[in-house]
């Protein structure tokens, strides 16, 4: 058990709080709670990359990356919600997950994700699938950091998680040294379905954090190819262009 568990602490600061038995107060002080909750941007409904709230003005719901691959797009184009960009302090509280083994931190950021996904008006998943990672880093790590959210997020929203519904067949090197493209291919058919999904689930992919969106669309192309038809992306941070 780390430090950031003993019960009585902010998850995120350390700051000794009074804590509540439900809601953010029962994870985070009211500093921490406050820089949550004046997070509010607009974001691409595909890919969660911060519109700004000018583009707002004009309508905008897609980024000029997405905004051709959803017109009259068949099936329906996947839609994406995030909880913050990965800047500080957001990246060290996912680093405390990622590499702290800190599980009380996937419980918060789980119910965070929860939060936000009921805020954002988008249509809740019906089973959460979290991003795989391949059985040798399973084995390095002893945990999935995406299927700890995932259980927590499914907890807060009410829905399951299937962990076996995706895999990763294969781990491929160096993935940060390469560009978006370059990922993109190094990821083709890195991931496999195990099932067939009918076209009425909508699936709710959960990941820790979209960098360049290579991974997810990697799962997405993994989903559809099994049947999937509606996605709807859950990740707690996404990297800022
Ligand atoms: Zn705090
Ligand atoms: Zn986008």
């Amino acid at each position: 058990m780390g430090a950031a568990m003993v019960p009585g602490r902010c998850m995120a600061c350390q700051t000794p709080l009074h804590k509540q038995t439900h809601g953010f107060g029962s994870f985070v002080c009211t500093n921490c709670q406050a820089m949550i909750d004046h997070l509010e941007t607009v974001r691409c409904k595909r890919c969660a990359l911060t519109l700004g709230p000018r583009l707002q003005a004009f309508g905008w719901t897609h980024c000029r990356h997405c905004k051709p691959a959803v017109e009259n797009s068949t099936p329906a184009p996947l839609e994406c919600v995030v909880c913050s960009d990965y800047v500080a302090p957001f990246d060290q509280w996912i680093a405390l997950l990622k590499y702290g083994n800190n599980h009380g931190m996937a419980r918060f950021l789980g119910y965070w994700l929860g939060s936000r996904v009921m805020e954002s008006g988008m249509a809740l998943p019906d089973v959460l699938v979290p991003v795989p990672v391949s059985p040798d880093k399973l084995k390095q790590r002893g945990y999935n950091q995406a299927a700890l959210i995932a259980r927590h997020l499914g907890r807060h929203i009410d829905r399951p998680v299937r962990n076996d519904w995706l895999i990763k067949t294969q781990e491929l090197g160096a993935q940060a040294a390469l560009g978006r493209e370059e990922r993109l291919q190094n990821l083709q058919g890195a991931f496999r379905a195990t099932r067939c999904i009918p076209k009425n689930i909508r699936i709710g992919l959960v990941d820790d954090v979209i960098t360049t969106g290579a991974t997810i669309q990697s799962c997405e192309a993994a989903l559809r190819k099994a049947g999937a038809e509606t996605i709807l992306t859950m990740a707690v941070c996404r990297t800022p262009e």
